[in-house]
């Protein structure tokens, strides 16, 4: 578009008036005729009026132009004094002044120029100017202590050791003088490191509310644009704008995003932008003075994948872990996020948090707020007990799923789900089943919902091969009743498969292989190290297990097949039966909880989020068909 402009403007403006060209002779001949009024001469280009119009090939004009060739002897100059034409040197007409023209060609580069002003001001929202600067402001939001909506402590519960360990950091940053005074030194560098939706970052934006101080927050993918070198001087501008309101708080959110280890990813493109700005950090972080009252806090859940340079003392040294809430922790949260609910007086919120095992506060305010949106559909005037069942229900089934099934499937659904739910109540140490029913939901046809008593933190290998049991408890159902076997197991096996594969491959639990961790912290899928011979084992190791755990779960039932029965027709006739309901069918008594928790803590890192989602799947131990 520039060129074609360019062209334009110098065509239009430039060319001045048209000419005709005529022959240096036809020339002559009309200066001996006196028919010239002026020229202007440049070189051996002459350009000029006739008096009275001539007319060349088919052009006819008085302005003209024509060329003297180079060998021409002829005495012009003396020529056009004889015949009085008025001779001048300067440049071949234009007709406009020369600012104009000077503009005229310089037009397309400040056109350039102006766009690409536009541009970057447009991307940095109304920064201050500079052509290249603007790119390189960073964008961080700067929360100040009268922000609107100020968050503190008491809005994070649950939690207490994460928040116990940031108290140290508001300390500092409220009197740094106190620590300065003994000559300690505050952490630079604070990683938070959790599951997703355990409150890491709602616990950066607390430690400023109650600091107070300024606080800079940054998701650390907002550093990498399209253009090398950005992400760099972005983090450079962040740390000088803390510094300059030290002491001061930096988060960047999501810290993987670009501190994931330099040697581990090889994938190409943003890579090189990602390292320049990692180096950034790292070189910001080791420029602190001590004086500089900067505390960098970031979180992730991911912080296997980090870069070792990162957690090297001085930088990210120190480490908070924010882990699901236990129990307590749960009723706290929800005590949080009830505050301004209105919730019945028959709400025992123990009791939900009992209910919840394994969810986390992003899941907990998730539940209150689907249990107000329920109650308020049904146009109560109060949040129930229904109504927070219903919403964990939701939350871990999905919604109820219109479809009319056949009688017929309607009673292998039965079969199956009693199948489940007769493993749990038959296999000794496993989760309580809470519920049972043959209404669709989400994906599955029915469901078994069965619940810890507690929460658990460790899981002995028997509790494990219960836990296949009880899935492959569905399949062996239909294979006791009917002999044959349909597809409605595939997500039981699923399940079966992943709890098996974690048996031999990461909890050791299998003689053949023997005490070893098969698996490697790393970027996840295709990472695992070991031999094809290793790789045969383990999957026979997988299918003997599961095998065993099957042929257990056809035995219980053969032997249990009057109950299996009872417990089908029972649910076939009400849909859905609650705890009691199911043990009265069953013709079993309901069990004292006795069953004990083992709960040493967990190993420190690595490993921690998968066991998260071990406890997570305990929730979920609904078995789907
Ligand atoms: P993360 O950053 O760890 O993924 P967030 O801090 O973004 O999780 O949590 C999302 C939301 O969930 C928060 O805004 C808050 O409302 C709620 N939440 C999470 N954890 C807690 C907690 N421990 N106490 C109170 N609310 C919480
Ligand atoms: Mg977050
Ligand atoms: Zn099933």
């Amino acid at each position: 578009m520039l060129l074609a402009l360019n062209y334009l403007i110098t065509f239009v403006f430039m060319s001045g008036p048209s000419r005709i060209t005529v022959p240096y002779t036809t020339f002559l001949a009309q200066v001996n005729a006196d028919n010239i009024n002026d020229i202007t001469a440049q070189s051996n280009s002459i350009q000029g009026d006739f008096k009275k119009p001539v007319t060349y090939g088919s052009a006819n004009g008085t302005l003209f132009q024509t060329e003297r060739p180079v060998f021409a002897t002829d005495n012009l100059e003396t020529l056009l004094q004889q015949h009085n034409v008025p001779i001048s040197a300067t440049p071949p007409g234009t007709g406009g002044s020369p600012l104009l023209n000077l503009l005229l060609s310089f037009g397309p580069a400040l056109l350039l120029i102006g766009g690409f002003l536009y541009l970057s001001r447009r991307m940095t929202a109304g920064g201050p100017g500079g052509i290249l600067g603007a790119f390189g402001q960073s964008r961080a939001t700067l929360y100040t202590a009268d922000s609107a909506n100020r968050i503190t402590f008491n809005d994070v519960a649950g939690i207490d050791e994460a928040k116990q360990d940031l108290a140290e950091v508001v300390d500092f940053l409220k009197t740094p003088e106190k620590y300065q005074k003994l000559g300690a030194q505050i952490p630079h560098g604070v990683l938070l490191v959790g599951p997703p939706g355990t409150g890491k970052t709602l616990l950066a934006r607390a430690v400023a509310g109650e600091s107070n101080r300024p606080f800079f927050s940054l998701s650390a993918s907002e550093f990498v644009e399209a253009i090398v070198g950005v992400g760099a001087s972005r983090v450079r501008d962040l740390f000088a704008k803390a510094k300059a309101a030290a002491p001061s708080i930096i988060f960047i959110d999501e810290l993987d995003a670009i501190g994931r280890s330099r040697a581990s990813s090889a994938t190409f493109g943003a890579n090189d932008e990602r390292e320049q700005t990692l180096n950034q950090i790292l070189t910001e972080m080791d420029g602190f003075t001590p004086n500089q009252n900067v505390v960098v806090l970031a979180a992730t859940n991911r912080p296997e994948v980090l870069d070792p340079a990162l957690l090297r003392p001085g930088r990210f040294d120190r480490r908070v872990t924010v882990s699901p809430p236990d129990k307590a922790g749960r009723e706290a949260i929800l005590r949080i996020h009830t505050r301004n609910v209105k919730v019945a007086p028959n709400v025992d919120l123990a009791d939900i948090a009992g209910a919840t095992a394994g969810f986390v506060g992003a899941d907990l305010r998730n539940i209150v707020n689907e249990a107000a949106l329920i109650a308020a559909r049904k146009g109560e005037e109060m949040v129930t007990r229904a109504d927070f069942d219903e919403a964990i229900e939701r939350s871990v089934l999905g919604l109820r799923r219109p479809i009319v099934l056949g009688a017929d499937e309607r009673r292998l659904i039965a079969y199956h789900e009693s199948g489940h739910a007769l493993m749990g109540l038959l296999i000794p140490g496993a989760d309580p089943v809470k519920k049972l029913t043959i209404v669709p939901r989400g994906l599955s046809l029915g469901s078994t919902y069965s619940q810890p008593i507690d929460d658990r933190y460790n899981y002995p290998e028997a509790y494990l091969r219960g836990r296949i049991s009880l899935a492959l408890g569905g399949r062996a159902a239909e294979e006791v009743a009917y002999g044959a076997v349909t597809t409605g197991a595939e997500s039981d096996l699923q399940q079966v498969n992943q709890v098996a594969r974690s048996m031999v491959a990461r909890f050791g639990m299998s003689p053949k292989i023997g005490p070893i961790n098969l698996t490697q912290p790393g970027d996840g899928a295709a990472s695992e190290h070991f031999s094809d011979e290793t790789a045969r084992l383990l999957d026979e190791e997988v299918r003997r297990i599961v095998e065993e755990c099957h042929r257990e779960a056809v035995r219980l039932l053969t032997e249990n097949r009057d109950r299996l029965d009872r417990l089908a027709a029972a649910v076939l006739k009400k849909d859905t039966l609650d705890q009691d309901e199911i043990y009265d069918a069953a013709g079993i008594s309901r069990p004292a909880s006795t069953r004990p928790v083992i709960a040493p803590p967990l190993p420190a890192n690595g490993s921690s989020k998968r066991d998260g989602d071990l406890a997570r799947d305990e929730v979920g131990s609904e078995i789907q068909r």
